[in-house]
């Protein structure tokens, strides 16, 4: 039976990456040596990090726009810790838009190292829309934001005109559409959502941004030290490195993100169609600022979630659980989702209310 993976991280990974990423286990490029045992210093991997960084910046349209990329390991929650680190200064403040359990746990952290406002949230209504009324300080360090809420299932398509400058968690949005990039100074992504595989984050940076804190920063926390070193202060994750590089040259030959996002655009139409439609399912992000990466709903009868979960392990449809601190359901529709796989979904949703409408 194929299944079908729907679910939100570590996620789907395309046909072919899956396939070079296993070759290269056994026989990394015809070297005769495994990916897994090769050099991080060894030219071969050097050439995949140089690919890897290289197309980063030619997906998002950031070349030779003062931009270091870098892939780090620690996920995406490091990051929580080494931005503020990297960007307060001491004394300093930054600013925080409230749209999930991300970007609070971003501030969390944050706090730990100088003034964080919080200049909106959507916690009153339990994250399930975005707040679009809000003023940044024009004497913050920096603004924080989430792009796509993996948990609660909205978007962020209107990102605020300001002078300060902008960090964007992307984990989970990622090379999923198009926008003009060069607004943001620093974007981070963990790679297990749209990227690769889990134990690695890039980090795109304005590097015109760093070294302004007046801070003592550890090395290992110093985005400075990393570009120094080359991305190799201390070893990098080499595998995940080299699957993130074979997404990259996959949404590459795909035709860029242009294609891609019009993809994404087609299968999320089609899955809150449905749920829409479907007599026994409802959306619980409001319609304006649902995500086109998850898809967040819930039976409007619990009764029926025993069935419910049976009949979608029977029909390989896998990871559609929501989150642990919602409930409910959740499609994560990644770039690797196929529109076969959504338009499956789709008709088992409708059978399934077939079987329990009269
Ligand atoms: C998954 C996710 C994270 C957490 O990533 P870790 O690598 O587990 O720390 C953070 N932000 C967003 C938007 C996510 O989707």
């Amino acid at each position: 039976m194929k299944i079908h993976n729907f679910n939100a991280g570590p996620a789907s990974l395309p046909d072919v990456v899956l396939k070079e990423a296993a070759n290269a286990v056994i026989n990394f490029d015809n070297s005769g040596l495994s990916i897994l045992e090769i050099a991080h210093r060894s030219p071969e991997f050097k050439a995949v990090l140089a690919e890897a960084k290289d197309l980063t910046l030619d997906i998002l349209g950031l070349k030779d726009k003062g931009y270091q990329v870098l892939f780090l390991q620690g996920g995406a929650r490091m990051e929580f810790l080494r931005i503020p680190v990297n960007l307060m200064r001491v004394n300093g403040k930054a600013a925080f838009l409230d749209t999930g359990i991300w970007s609070s746990g971003a501030m969390k952290e944050a706090e730990s190292f100088g003034l964080c406002i919080e200049v909106a949230s959507s916690k009153d209504r339990k994250y399930c829309y975005l707040p679009k009324e809000y003023s940044i300080p024009e004497d913050a360090d920096y603004f924080y934001c989430t792009s796509n809420n993996t948990i609660s299932g909205t978007q962020i398509t209107h990102f605020p005109e300001t002078e300060v400058s902008i960090v964007c968690d992307m984990t989970s949005d990622i090379f999923s559409r198009n926008m003009d990039f060069s607004r943001f100074d620093l974007i981070f992504a963990a790679a297990q959502k749209n990227i690769g595989i889990a134990g690695v984050t890039l980090l795109v940076i304005k590097e015109s941004i760093l070294g302004k804190t007046n801070r003592n920063i550890a090395s290992i926390l110093d985005f400075q030290e990393h570009i120094k070193a080359d991305n190799m202060y201390n070893t990098p994750p080499v595998f995940a490195i080299y699957t993130a590089m074979l997404t990259l040259r996959w949404i590459k030959a795909e035709g860029g993100i242009a294609i891609i996002e019009k993809r994404n655009q087609e299968k999320a139409r089609l899955l809150y169609a449905e749920i829409d439609r479907n007599e026994l399912f409802e959306g619980t992000a409001d319609r304006l600022d649902r995500s086109k990466m998850n898809a967040t709903f819930i039976l409007k009868d619990e009764s029926h979630k025993k069935a419910f979960d049976q009949f979608l392990k029977e029909r390989g449809i896998y990871g559609l659980e929501g989150h642990r601190f919602v409930g409910g359901y959740r499609a994560s529709l990644y770039n690797a989702v196929t529109s076969k796989s959504v338009n499956f979904l789709v008709s088992v949703l409708q059978e399934f209310e077939k079987q329990n409408i009269n």
